[in-house]
């Protein structure tokens, strides 16, 4: 039996559990709370996952209330490919020393894989690989932009990167070389990596967040392994859209959580719905969020990400290179390229497309999309390429419970405002996932240790 089928199973079995939040696992009778509470966890994603488990091991009564049908949130693995399991949302354990991912990986042995930032190839916006001359043009460029936006946070009052970068750019005629440059590493190594537009990342804090240090490996079975152990002795409600909070109740139970079928009542709630969906209102609070907590949701935004996989019969690129950029005439158009020939022996490619670009293209039909990535692709290897034998392609900002990729840092937030996104309210309601880490966020390892602080405010309430 599927994982997912036992789980769908069990959570029916326990359905006629209701009135109280659920406890599917035995519990360890030494790590029994002095008062058993009963927690509902809205989202099953890591942030979810990581909170629920531990609150369980705790001797808690903890069920996950998920809106979708399957558990995991931002981490999907797709196995549409019999042969090659593909991640749809995050792909990478970024810097593996001290991660803690790492450690639960270690933990169930899962294989990895690496990919490397120094087995890169950049080609010009003719196709062509760059010669040692425009390498140094590229570097002296990123140099420029390192130094302009290090100045800038510097300085009192915060500007987006576009405007710092501005005067930089227009020192350059806007078909030169130069200006595609610069455009090219605006797209490919700041707005790729932070999901969020240059004409709208805070220059002071777009950065701000930690990194661990090691490279950066994926799974060779896909991130779902990590999602599926950590959910593997927990009680989870699945295609259960939550529709409202109801916090400040009369006791015994606190706070109600409603969805579209039924309705959950607990002593503590913790949410760790998307920022997107938190932005959008799909879940209404009664009494409604305070003001400050209102206002970070407003400031920070969630960015966008999307990921097209494209399959060939035989790989046409470099086979030891991992990343290919390519300097692209539009600014952010097919900029970053993985390829899987090397790491895992698969003639995929898979292009990204970022920020405005990634949502743009997000109502364009495949076929368009297709056609737009071998046109780059043709531009880069020729003509006589041949069509992919198939392909994966991602709509992350108009999926409705996640509503964009992960969050970033915009002008008028700052990383306070992911410390009052992630206040308790009256030891009721908790905030755990990405967007309120402030050391870590948009990232796997940012929500699970999100969930991990949401889990100890509890304890220690
Ligand atoms: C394309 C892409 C690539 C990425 N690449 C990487 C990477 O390589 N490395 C990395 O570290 N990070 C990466 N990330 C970021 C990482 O995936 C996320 O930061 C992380 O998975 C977020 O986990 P979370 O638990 O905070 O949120 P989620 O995983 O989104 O969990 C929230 C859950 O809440 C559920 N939900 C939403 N609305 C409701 C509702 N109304 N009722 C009930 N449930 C609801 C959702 O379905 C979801 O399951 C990537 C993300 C994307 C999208």
């Amino acid at each position: 039996m599927l994982k997912r089928d036992f789980l769908r199973l069990l959570s029916l079995m326990l359905l006629g559990y209701s009135g109280g939040a659920g406890c599917a696992e035995k519990e360890d009778v030494n790590a029994m709370p002095q008062t058993k509470k009963r927690i509902v966890v809205i989202g099953a994603g890591l942030a979810g996952l990581a909170a629920a488990r531990e609150l369980q091991q705790h001797g808690h009564e903890v069920v996950v209330v998920e809106a979708r049908e399957r558990i995991g949130g931002r981490i999907w693995t797709s196995h549409q490919w019999r042969d090659m399991p593909l991640d749809l949302g995050a792909t990478w354990i970024h810097g593996v020393k001290g991660n803690p991912l790492t450690a639960l990986a270690d933990t169930i042995q899962a294989t990895r894989l690496n990919t490397r930032y120094e087995r890169s190839m950049t080609y010009n916006s003719q196709g062509k690989p760059l010669s040692d001359a425009e390498e140094k043009h590229l570097d002296a460029l990123r140099d420029s932009v390192s130094s302009a936006l290090e100045k800038a946070q510097d300085k009192n009052a915060d500007a987006t990167i576009r405007q710092v970068i501005e005067p930089l750019l227009r020192r350059h005629d806007t078909s030169s070389e130069a200006y595609r440059l610069i455009n090219f590493i605006l797209s490919g190594e700041i707005e790729q990596e932070y999901a969020g537009s240059a004409d709208k990342l805070s220059a002071h804090w777009y950065d701000s967040a930690k990194a661990f240090k090691g490279g950066d490996v994926l799974f060779a079975q896909g991130f779902e392994v990590m999602t599926r152990f950590l959910a593997s002795k927990l009680h989870i409600e699945l295609n259960q859209v939550v529709e409202a909070i109801h916090w400040q109740q009369a006791q015994p139970s606190p706070v109600r959580v409603v969805t579209q079928k039924t309705e959950y009542v607990a002593d503590a709630v913790v949410v760790t719905l998307p920022l997107g969906v938190l932005k959008a209102g799909r879940v209404r609070f009664t009494p409604a969020l305070p003001a400050a907590k209102r206002d970070a949701i407003a400031k920070l935004d969630m960015g966008v990400l999307n990921k097209c996989y494209l399959r060939f019969q035989e790989a046409f690129w470099p086979a030891e290179v991992d990343w290919l950029e390519y300097v692209a005439p539009k600014h952010g158009e097919w900029t970053e390229w993985v390829s899987f020939k090397r790491a895992a022996k698969m003639p995929i490619l898979l292009g990204f497309n970022a920020a405005d670009r990634g949502r743009a293209i997000e109502s364009w039909t495949d076929q368009q999309i297709i056609a737009s990535a071998m046109q780059t692709l043709r531009a880069i290897y020729g003509a006589n390429i041949p069509d992919p034998i198939d392909y994966q392609i991602t709509r992350w900002a108009t999926d409705p419970f996640a509503l964009g990729a992960y969050s970033y840092t915009p002008l008028g937030a700052t990383p306070h405002t992911r410390t009052v996104l992630a206040a308790a309210l009256d030891n009721q309601v908790f905030f755990a996932g990405e967007a309120s880490d402030k050391n870590y966020f948009g990232t796997a390892h940012g929500a699970y240790l999100s969930g991990l602080r949401a889990a100890e405010e509890i304890l220690q309430a």
